[in-house]
């Protein structure tokens, strides 16, 4: 048996919500009624996106500056190597931005790991944003994590994802293996679905070890 590995960004690989703080940050505050709508499902990622996109006052040197702050979960490393010594892919999918998501993955040595997110692009002061990976079947998200894995997951293979939040919620019925943690894991509790709890990558790593060796 075959398996891929599809980690979530912000929450999950990422220590704190990157995206959320800079939308918070630099558009002052004011995103907070988007970002309840969007988690009420009211407004796709992608209307809630553009609506924030308009609220930003910032430059891409801004965000690069802001996104020296932020760090990748200590696990990611040992799960990353577990990985790709057994000949598992893994790519991080996010309904974020790339800038930050690739800023920081560059900075902590992970630059080469494949990132699928929303492509963020600054004029000036003004943020446009593009969804090259919209689909438009789901209808929700700006980058859908259940149509990403099964794009992405070769012929046969079992996916594994790992994610914290609702934007994670379209690989709920797509993945093989479910970890989950905070709001995705409170959702999936409060669903009656079954999940693979974690509080940080190790436990993830340790798992998947597991996975690994049951399906040798
Ligand atoms: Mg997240």
């Amino acid at each position: 048996m075959k398996l891929s590995l599809f980690l979530d960004f912000d929450g999950t690989t990422s220590t704190v919500d990157v995206g959320r703080s800079f939308f918070t940050t630099f558009g002052n505050g004011r995103i907070l009624p988007l970002v309840e709508k969007w988690a009420r499902r009211e407004i796709s990622s992608v209307e809630c996106l553009r609506e924030e996109a308009k609220l930003i006052h910032a430059s891409e040197a801004d965000l690069d500056e802001f996104s020296l702050q932020f760090s990748i979960d200590p696990g990611f490393s040992d799960l990353y190597d577990l990985c790709v010594s057994n000949d598992i892919p893994v790519y991080i999918v996010s309904d974020g931005l790339d800038l930050y998501i690739k800023a920081i993955m560059q900075r902590h040595g992970f630059g080469h790991v494949p990132v699928l997110a929303n492509h963020a692009i600054f004029k000036g002061s003004k943020l446009e944003i593009e969804f090259p990976y919209l689909d438009d079947s789901c209808g929700h998200c700006g980058n859908c994590k259940g149509s990403a894995i099964e794009r992405l997951r070769r012929n046969g293979d079992r996916s594994i994802f790992v994610g914290d939040g609702y934007s994670d919620l379209c690989a709920v019925d797509v993945a093989d293996y479910l970890f989950a943690k905070s709001d995705l894991a409170d959702y999936l509790t409060r669903s009656g679905k079954e999940f693979l709890p974690f509080d940080t990558l190790q436990d993830v790593t340790s798992r998947v070890r597991e996975i690994i060796h049951e399906a040798s």
